[in-house]
């Protein structure tokens, strides 16, 4: 591809030295030299999108002695990473200088690990997963890892049907996995005479000479990597007094790499030589005996790497989550009144941080019926019609979020509700006199009442509210309205300039907003529950988030004082 501006790219090219191949299938490929500190490393350039959605490729063509034999960011086999995927953007207007600044960062790269050897060791211990997987000399075997119990040191192999989108999967729960595939559509069996072993160990993978591919070599590695993870495997296999009876065995290794990999199958002709024998012999060849082999005729057998894929519920709910953050609502007894328009999304945005998972639970009160009028809304469609609304909302759930813990109470939201038994009540009712009811509850049980988190859409959806009270040291839900003679129920903070546009049907009215609005209280909602789990504090309690079009007064956004005289909280 020509383009304006490439003939300034040859120039610059031209002039740090570099050669032009010849152009193939539109890739411009340079031959030339990165002046690392080091000294001079040949490389090959290649350019195969000027728009660098795909950044330039850099490989070392013939490696100098200089650099070691295995590199991180696999900077002497092929290609290699200076760059993290998408971590800037390259400007597409200004092709040289994007081009310099790869082959500067690709220099920076050697200098640091030729200067820093343990980064370089610390990198690739990060990477490892990759290059134990990455290698096509042996068998890689694709396995989903679902629940992994740490208190416990065996878990079991499981064959999807129909076939899941990992594989097998190993798992300490079979209850959890049992949930996950019917997500998929699909039942877990138990595979038979497959064993797997869980060890852990708090050391990074030894990478200083090549990762194995046989039994005898996996041996020497465990023992160079940590010994008393050998010890550990070694103990497992002299004490199982039945391993030939097994099939195939799995190791899986707890590391600060992850979880790591491997199973090999117990050889057929041991096998066949020890039953020869009769079930005394049998049990003669296991244990101490079969380690041995192990280490001697049994070592050249070869083994297969696990490919990986993580599915347990911490991963998934806690990967997009930061520091403190970092067990999201996992563990945590929450109740949501109101599965509506906000209520659904609240729901959804809930369980994705984790709501319901290790030993946490989301109880879902609601007890209206979806109707046609409610879809344009809300998060449940079509398949959902004159379904309950919680009922329909923990089915949906349950299938994208398997392993989190929800429950459906489609009642109506009374006084008489055990609200106490919860550690956060999140009130989507959008209904006044329900919220009041729930204020003035919580306020008689100050001390044993858990926080109430309000969240309702303002007018037409101009703006979206919520307040969270969690004690008589700030306003309650009532002191958002004065209680003055002649001005009662005045809002305390006018937010809206014009009039709400009510629609009415039938003897009902409701009040027309789009989507977006509902969207807006959920991320609400969901911001506030961040703050309150970072930094332990809901603060501000009372938050507005207007429509950036919308003709609204400005709120601060504060935790507001309690309002001298309220008659639900002041002193009576
Ligand atoms: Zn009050």
């Amino acid at each position: 591809m020509d383009f304006e501006g490439l003939g300034d790219v040859l120039r610059y090219m031209h002039g740090l030295g570099f050669k032009a191949r010849p152009t193939k299938n539109g890739v411009r490929r340079f031959l030339g030299i990165l002046k690392s500190t080091a000294g001079p490393v040949p490389i090959e350039l290649a350019i195969a999108d000027w728009d660098f959605l795909v950044y330039p490729t850099i490989r070392i063509t013939e490696k100098p002695s200089f650099l070691p034999i295995r590199m991180a960011h696999g900077v002497v086999g092929g290609d290699f990473c200076y760059l993290a995927e998408g971590s800037v953007v390259l400007d597409r207007y200004n092709p040289t200088g994007a081009i310099a600044f790869c082959l500067q960062q690709a220099t920076s790269l050697i200098d640091q690990l030729i200067s820093n050897p343990t980064q370089s060791q610390t990198d690739m211990q990060a990477e490892f997963q990759s290059y134990w997987a990455g290698s096509s000399l042996g068998t890689l075997l694709p396995i989903g890892l679902s629940e992994l119990s740490s208190e416990l040191d065996e878990a079991k192999a499981y064959k999807l049907s129909p076939k899941g989108p990992f594989g097998d999967i190993i798992t300490t729960s079979k209850e959890a996995l049992d949930r996950v595939a019917l997500s998929w559509g699909a039942s877990a069996q138990l595979l038979e005479a497959q064993s797997c072993w869980l060890l852990r160990t708090t050391a990074a993978p030894d990478m200083s000479s090549a990762l194995p591919w046989t039994v005898k070599e996996t041996l020497a590695w465990l023992k160079t990597w940590d010994r008393s993870l050998y010890a550990a495997l070694q103990k497992r296999i002299e004490a199982d007094t039945s391993i030939l009876d097994l099939s195939r065995i799995y190791i899986l290794i707890d590391s600060p790499a992850g979880w790591i990999g491997f199973g090999f199958s117990v050889n057929k002709r041991y096998l066949t030589k020890a039953t020869t024998k009769g079930a005394a012999g049998s049990r003669k060849f296991a244990g101490k005996a079969y380690f041995q082999y192990l280490h001697r005729f049994g070592g050249s057998d070869k083994i297969f790497r696990l490919l990986t894929t993580n599915l347990s519920s911490d991963f998934v709910h806690t990967r997009n989550l930061s520091g403190s953050l970092k067990n999201g609502l996992s563990g945590l007894k929450i109740a949501l009144l109101g599965c509506g328009s906000v209520g659904g999304y609240v729901a959804q945005a809930l369980t994705r941080l984790g709501a319901g998972t290790d030993g946490g639970q989301l109880t879902l009160i609601d007890n209206q019926f979806l109707q046609p009028e409610n879809i344009g809304r809300h998060a449940l469609g079509f398949n959902a019609l004159l379904k309950r609304k919680s009922n329909a909302l923990k089915d949906e759930l349950d299938l994208q979020f398997p392993y989190s813990n929800i429950e459906s109470r489609p009642i109506a939201i009374t006084p008489k509700l055990d609200y106490s038994s919860f550690d956060l009540i999140i009130n989507a009712t959008g209904e006044e006199p329900l919220s009041e009811m729930l204020n003035a509850l919580r306020i008689s049980n100050e001390g044993t009442f858990p926080p109430i988190l309000h969240a309702w859409i303002k007018g037409n959806g101009e703006c979206v509210q919520a307040l969270w009270t969690d004690s008589l040291k700030h306003g309650c839900f009532r002191c958002l309205r004065r209680h003055e003679p002649g001005s009662e129920m005045a809002e305390r903070f006018k937010v809206l300039k014009n009039e709400v546009e009510k629609g009415f049907r039938a003897c009902q009215h409701f009040t027309p907003y789009a989507v977006s609005a509902s969207l807006s209280a959920a991320a609400l909602v969901a911001d506030m529950l961040i703050d309150w789990k970072k930094n332990g504090s809901p603060s501000p309690r009372f938050r507005t988030r207007a429509v950036e079009n919308a003709d609204t007064f400005k709120i601060k956004n504060q935790d507001i004082t309690p309002l001298s005289g309220c008659p639900a909280c002041g002193t009576k």
